[in-house]
């Protein structure tokens, strides 16, 4: 039985980026910048996953943030991080770190295994521009502590942000509101969650094939959903095999972008800021 009247339609497939960041860590870079307006708040995932130690053992060594929000979410291997704040977590399968560089935080995330599988994803949140100079904080949550759900069908997810099916998730953010799920789905098994119609939304998949209202997405493909103001939800269905997907959608900003590497802000001149008060050392102080 469909609870949802109107299930939001995929708009575009995107195969993402491969691409190399931190000291040549192999990942593809799923949500890049020209998709920043579209899927507002969301300014960027990279997706990575090797079991070749070469493709990931350079780790990310110090570096800044400030004006956004990052979700490290670990399916495999382990990261040590380590941030000017003075925290200092081990990133394990099934854990989720959420950090609020905010205006300023210095870290580092490096591997703690030299040989293994390595996989997850890195997902950046926008702070509205009332937020982005707010205190940085940083939660470590570990993998008993992100909440899961089974429903009869089989389907199983783990509510890493938002609400879903009446389980509060790990996370919950004011102003964005983001939704953030990891889907596992039997064969042929649907799922589906409603979302607010003014939500940008999309999903990752990261394992199997699934269909959406038609329209197959494949394993390692991002689907951007339609917004229709009619639309109360997203329903996903696995194919013929067990399907693993990312269900993620947010409140927009509808603010101005104003990216430099990892500084994200509203206008060149606090990029500028960012970057100067970097050089001189009183970002994160
Ligand atoms: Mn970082």
């Amino acid at each position: 039985m469909s609870t949802l009247t109107t299930p939001r339609r995929v708009e575009r497939l995107v195969r993402g980026q491969p691409t190399s960041d931190g000291d040549g860590v192999k990942l593809t870079r799923v949500l890049t910048q020209p998709l920043q307006k579209r899927l507002d708040p969301f300014l960027m995932l990279d997706a990575f996953g090797s079991d070749s130690a070469s493709d990931y053992i350079g780790g990310f060594p110090s570096h800044p943030h400030r004006g956004f929000e990052t979700v490290t979410y670990m399916l495999a291997g382990r990261m040590r991080h380590q941030d000017s704040v003075g925290n200092v977590g081990l990133l394990e399968p099934g854990s989720v770190q959420w950090m609020t560089a905010g205006r300023g935080i210095i870290h580092s995330e490096m591997p703690e295994q030299e040989e293994g599988r390595m996989a997850g994803f890195q997902l950046w949140v926008n702070l509205a521009a009332k937020d982005k100079l707010t205190a940085p904080a940083y939660r470590d949550v570990p993998p008993a502590d992100v909440p899961v759900f089974t429903l009869p069908s089989g389907a199983s997810v783990r509510v890493i942000a938002g609400e879903s099916h009446g389980v509060a998730g790990a996370v919950t953010r004011p102003t964005t509101e983001p939704l953030y799920l990891d889907i596992t789905l039997p064969a042929g098994v649907a799922f589906e969650q409603p979302v607010p119609a003014t939500h940008n939304a999309f999903i990752y998949v990261h394992g199997g094939a699934v269909e959406v209202e038609g329209t197959r997405v494949d394993s390692e493909r991002m689907a951007i959903l339609v917004n229709d103001a009619a639309a109360d939800g997203v329903r996903i269905r696995a194919l013929d095999a067990a399907a693993k997907v990312l269900l993620i959608s947010g409140q927009p900003l509808n603010e101005p972008i104003a990216q430099y590497g990892p500084f994200v802000m509203n206008t060149q001149q606090e990029i500028f800021q960012a970057v100067k008060d970097f050089q001189s050392g009183v970002l994160a102080t």
